[in-house]
């Protein structure tokens, strides 16, 4: 660990050290500049803190709970387990701590119209849910491919208000809806405000987006004084773009001992196409916007990726991550798509709590791990939302492993 304290204060342009930045066509500079002048203001405006506050209370239905899993501390007999239950915000999962300070940001911002990107739904749910409260109108892009394996989620984003518009270029996923959500802001900005959902993106969004999800850590971090009376020796959290890790660690970026690991979809196992490990074998390049590792062929074409769970199945990674790996504050590894389900098992069967399958990732690696700790050690796991909807994603994964295992014996 350094000695130096961590500053990842990004410069200017948001350039976290090498990564970050602003990597877009002209016609989006204007819009992202009046944004990160508008948010540089923001962010330190009393009022709009205390408004925000408010919302996070009696909306969202902040401070989440710091739970002690007593059983799974028992199963585990190693580190005492406390997970962070995000899955507990209204819609079940940390996104809406974004969507709403983002809602704010533009009804002070004086738009009318917001606009999203959803990739599972997750987002696309949190946001057509923070514009029907404040009564601005709400547009989602999702790819084709998405809305059909997501249908219960655009329907409830339909029922929230939303218009959910189908996006049919290239894969027709998530990648493809955030191109066609930068279109549609650079025709209509004066009255349009785009809600990206995680720390990706150009300047300002991976700085905004962080500081809106770093309510987890700074709750996390009190509650651990009040509750256990200590810091925790190790914080665990899943890394999709990596907003509710980022949002977990940041304020305990300064306590030298407290270790962190980020936890990457392995997918079927670190093959082309077959996962979304961005750390394990991406390369340095530019994604929608921001200098980040990402997954590449050989010829630099964006790889296919693959993970059980859509919100980890993206090619790049938040730019702050990128650094914080490299001043090795945090670790990076991954887990696979069988050890991600099994842990959402039982983590069901040790707290009655099902976890969603992006953030069973992080449960999984404290399973497979927990030899590395003692009883003396306290884990905070990130529990970044409710597994209501993977169900069935599980029950059809269960199903293919039957009929493979048949298939091959
Ligand atoms: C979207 C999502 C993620 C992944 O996004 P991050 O920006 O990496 O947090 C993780 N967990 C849940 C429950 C999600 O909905």
């Amino acid at each position: 660990m350094p000695k130096r304290s961590i500053n990842t204060r990004p410069d200017r342009r948001g350039h976290f050290g090498p990564y970050g930045g602003m990597y877009v066509p002209e016609t989006l500079m204007a819009p992202l500049e009046e944004l990160a002048r508008e948010y540089g203001r923001l962010r330190r405006d009393r009022e709009f803190r205390d408004e925000l506050k408010y919302y996070l209370r009696h909306y969202v239905g902040r401070p989440t709970p710091l739970y002690f899993a007593e059983r799974m501390t028992r199963e585990l007999g190693t580190a005492r387990i406390y997970l962070k239950r995000e899955d507990l915000c209204h819609t079940g999962a940390h996104k809406i701590n974004n969507a709403l300070g983002q809602a704010l940001l533009a009804r002070r911002m004086g738009k009318q119209r917001i606009i999203a990107e959803t990739g599972a739904g997750q987002h696309g749910v949190a946001t057509a849910t923070v514009a029907a409260m404040f009564g601005l109108e709400c547009v989602i892009y999702m790819g084709r491919v998405d809305m059909e394996r997501q249908a219960l989620n655009v329907f409830r984003m339909e029922s929230l208000g939303a218009e959910v518009v189908p996006v049919t270029a290239g894969q027709q996923t998530l990648k493809e809806a955030i191109s066609e959500a930068m279109r549609d802001w650079v025709t209509r900005v004066r009255d349009t405000h785009y809600v990206l959902g995680s720390v990706l993106g150009a300047h300002p969004y991976p700085l905004m987006v962080r500081d809106f999800q770093s309510v987890i850590g700074r709750e996390a971090r009190s509650q651990c004084r009040r509750i256990i009376g200590r810091l925790p020796s190790h914080l665990v959290a899943c890394v999709g773009g990596g907003s509710n890790a980022l949002g977990l660690f940041h304020p305990f970026l300064q306590d030298r001992r407290v270790r962190m690991t980020g936890v990457e979809a392995g997918g079927r196992g670190v093959r082309p196409g077959q996962h979304a490990a961005r750390f394990a074998t991406g390369r340095l390049g530019v994604l929608q916007g921001t200098r980040t590792f990402i997954l590449q062929d050989r010829h630099g074409q964006i790889a296919t990726t693959h993970s059980v769970s859509a919100g980890l199945d993206y090619a790049a990674v938040g730019p702050e991550h990128s650094l914080l790996r490299d001043l090795k504050r945090v670790e990076y590894t991954h887990v696979t798509d069988r050890e991600a389900v099994r842990a959402f098992e039982a983590l069901g069967q040790w707290e009655g709590i099902l976890p969603a399958l992006e953030p069973a990732h992080a449960i999984a690696y404290v399973i497979k791990k927990a030899a590395q700790w003692s009883k003396n050690d306290v884990v905070l796991i990130n529990l970044s939302g409710r597994g209501d909807k993977d169900v069935r994603e599980v029950a059809d994964w269960k199903q293919r492993e039957r009929k493979g295992r048949k298939g091959s014996s």
